[in-house]
């Protein structure tokens, strides 16, 4: 049997490594669709300034699954720097070294919020007992497990930045996937990996790609053109009309390329795009209730917006962390001090602040943006000395999935829809609508590429590592 034609939508991570994957192996014909002039979506990366710059702080961690990480170092050899984490958190005032040491916390934790975790550790058994109610929030997981102090002064006020919502009102499975610190025992497992001689490998360090981290993405991607694999750019997935292929159970996907239509007949199309965005894509249209389902269900978006000074460095430090309510950004990073590309003289800063397109943060224009950090900055006691030479701003539009209470049964509905579509697969972060890291999302692709055999998707081992994907956990 003539090999398969695949059809890859998006080419972010999940899209880059099935493409990789199907082609090292020979499984399929692989064509890869992206809207973007560039590859590596969300963990992409661009330059400014003379510098490469990532959206976002994003860093590779040693979590990553060994085979993944095996193929990583040998596209990017040396490129692949190991490297120190260096960060701070800001709490109630006071800075503190992330990831969490000993002797720091010791010196530097605010006295109020040390004594309120002691008295919160203490109090654990009763606060677990009452909290037996049954309530499953991304409040009430973290009350019992971490108590009212770091929820109230920590958790809380960072989860209403990140997803827009009440912690009352995000499901407990954010909490369980999202604070992979969710438990007095684990932070303090963090907390001690820090001391020389108890540390695991890899604790407190992480793989940075010298030239920006969609250098991952970029050599998956060049790697598997190498092998054959198409890459259609600035290219608009339109319309995905079920038909033709194999005994009529393919597609044909319509392309929008800078202008020219484009038709393309797969047998698989295998989807990274937002499952959501995907309902409104296939034709015969989902019934009402899966389009009900779809917009029920939330991404939130995310603004990056990039200060250029004129100066070597702005601070020492890899990450800023801004989990209080009087600082609007959640993150401030300096790329130069991880990534060891950059200009003499100059840095770019990065600042994260997670939004709703119809905020009117999302409109503002990228001289007022920068305005908001340099508040944000000053208001942290980290005040611009000199006015930025270049600001400008970055739109993710879907940064992060939002698991409000409930969100599984909506979820659960479009689904089951995808799975009754023939050769149609979706995953990665958009299209399983997980909170994932990038290993997670190569991890996926990996597991796609294996369950295709002589042409014949195994839908079984499919739901096996499906079940697999339920346990990642997001690493900060
Ligand atoms: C601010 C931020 C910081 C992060 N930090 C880290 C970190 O430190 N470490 C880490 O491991 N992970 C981090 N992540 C997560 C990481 O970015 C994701 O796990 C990864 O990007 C997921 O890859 P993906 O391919 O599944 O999805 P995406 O990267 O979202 O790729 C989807 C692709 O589909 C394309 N697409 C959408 N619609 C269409 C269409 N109609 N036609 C054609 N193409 C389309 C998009 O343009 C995009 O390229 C971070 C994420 C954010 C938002």
């Amino acid at each position: 049997m003539a090999d398969p034609h695949v059809v890859i939508l998006g080419a972010g991570p999940a899209g880059v490594g099935a493409a990789y994957k199907l082609r090292r192996r020979g499984l399929a014909r692989v064509t890869v669709i992206e809207q973007q002039s560039t590859v590596g979506g969300n963990a992409g990366s661009f330059e400014a300034g003379g510098q490469r710059l990532d959206y976002g702080s994003h860093r590779l961690h040693p979590a990553c699954d060994p085979e993944i990480l095996r193929d990583i170092r040998s596209l990017l050899g040396n490129d692949l720097l190991d490297r120190p984490r260096h960060g701070r958190i800001r709490l109630r005032g006071k800075w503190i070294h992330f990831p969490l040491k000993p002797l720091d916390l010791l010196l530097r934790l605010d006295r109020r919020f040390a004594a309120g975790t002691a008295l919160d550790i203490t109090t654990r058994k009763t606060r677990r007992h009452r909290s037996d109610s049954g309530e499953d929030s991304f409040a009430s997981v973290l009350m019992a497990s971490l108590g009212r102090t770091i929820c109230e002064e920590f958790y809380f006020p960072y989860a209403r930045k990140i997803w827009g919502r009440e912690p009352e009102e995000l499901s407990g499975i954010q909490a369980r996937r999202r604070v992979s610190a969710g438990s007095f025992g684990k932070l303090m497992r963090k907390v001690l990996s820090q001391i020389p001689g108890l540390n695991q490998r890899g604790a407190g360090r992480f793989f940075y790609p010298r030239n920006g981290y969609g250098e991952i993405s970029e050599a998956y991607a060049d790697a598997a053109r190498n092998l054959g694999a198409e890459f259609l750019l600035e290219a608009k997935v339109t319309a995905l009309q079920l038909g033709g292929g194999i005994g009529g159970r393919g597609w044909t996907v319509s392309v929008d390329q800078k202008g020219r239509l484009l038709s393309l007949d797969p047998d698989y199309v295998w989807s990274t795009i937002p499952i959501t965005l995907l309902t409104r894509l296939v034709c015969p249209a989902p019934e009402a209730r899966v389009l009900e389902a779809a917009s029920s269900m939330e991404y939130r978006a995310m603004l990056l917006i990039y200060l250029e000074l004129d100066e070597d460095r702005f601070t020492e430090y890899d990450a800023h962390y801004f989990p209080g309510a009087d600082i609007r950004i959640t993150r401030l990073s300096e790329p130069k001090n991880y990534s060891l590309n950059g200009r003499p003289g100059r840095t770019t800063l990065c600042a994260e602040l997670p939004c709703s397109p119809d905020d009117h943060w999302w409109k503002m224009s990228d001289y007022e943006l920068g305005t908001i950090v340099a508040e944000d900055l000053a208001r942290a006691g980290l005040p611009l000395r000199r006015n930025p030479v270049a600001v400008h701003a970055k739109r993710l539009r879907h940064a992060y999935p939002v698991y409000t209470n409930g969100y599984e049964k909506p979820f659960g509905i479009l689904a089951s829809w995808v799975e009754g579509l023939p050769n149609l697969l979706s995953y990665g972060r958009q299209g399983l609508f997980a909170h994932d890291n990038t290993h997670h999302a190569l991890f996926m692709a990996y597991s796609a590429a294996d369950c295709l055999t002589d042409g014949v998707f195994d839908h079984a081992k499919w739901e096996d590592y499906r079940r697999n994907f339920a346990t990642h956990v997001v690493e900060d």
